[in-house]
């Protein structure tokens, strides 16, 4: 998934607010920056950075190794920003908001408004009805409220973010297949061909296989010569 920049700011700002915004940068430009060029780059107090570092920490936005420094004999910290964790984070907000704008939607379709012409409240129609339709701040009449403007906005925010985590959720999709992918193409490489192998491999693999093969009659009769049990139970196994 190819989330921006400008998101994946918008995610760690949410979490240590606008003044953190430097330091989302620099975690963004370089893997594995200890906590005291962070610090020097933000140019901000040691304690403050590592504040903001332990809260992107809860929030599983960063991770950290570290390593002990031999002249002074206390650990540096080195932070990493996690992408993957970020995109699950992001898509999650976006699910809880659309969650928000169809309730709100629903409500917006299923029942009738009443506004104050002087815009003091906007009530449902049974709280119109305990307020006998007048308003309750300033006493005049409420009136039905146009809300087609509202649920059309709705509507089309909506739909965006439906699209939007759709093409986020694809793309994971995609992401890890070809991680799932790469992993079979290890293990069928390192399982030696047995059937419907590609091409590609099946030139390599069965020299590997003859290797192998080779030595284990090699060991097979070391062993038959020293222990007969031994090649017994080895075989059973197989
Ligand atoms: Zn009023």
């Amino acid at each position: 998934m190819r989330l921006t920049q400008k998101k994946i700011e918008e995610i760690m700002i949410s979490v240590v607010g606008e003044e953190g915004l430097p330091l989302v940068k620099e975690l963004g430009a370089k893997d594995n920056i200890s906590e005291f060029d962070l610090a020097d780059k933000v140019k901000k107090d040691i304690k403050i950075v590592r504040k903001m570092l332990y809260l992107l920490y809860n929030h599983n936005l960063v991770s950290f190794t570290r390593k002990k420094d031999k002249q002074k004999g206390w650990y540096i910290y080195y932070w990493t920003l996690l992408p993957d964790s970020i995109r699950f984070s992001y898509i999650k907000k976006k699910k809880e908001l659309l969650e928000r704008l169809k309730k709100r939607l629903d409500e917006e379709t299923q029942e009738i408004f009443f506004v104050c012409t002087n815009n003091c409240v906007r009530l449902n129609f049974d709280q119109g009805m305990d307020f006998e339709f007048r308003c309750p701040e300033c006493g005049e009449l409420i009136s039905q409220d146009e809300n087609k403007k509202t649920t059309e906005h709705l509507k089309k925010k909506t739909e965006e973010i439906e699209k939007e985590i759709g093409q986020l959720i694809q793309q994971r999709t995609e992401r890890r297949k070809k991680v799932n992918e790469k992993k079979t193409e290890v293990e069928t490489k390192k399982r030696a061909s047995k059937k419907n192998k590609p091409k590609a491999v099946k030139n390599k693999v069965p020299k590997k296989n003859k290797v192998v093969k080779q030595k284990t009659k090699k060991l097979t009769i070391k062993k038959s010569t020293v222990k007969k049990k031994t090649v017994k139970s080895k075989k059973s196994k197989k």
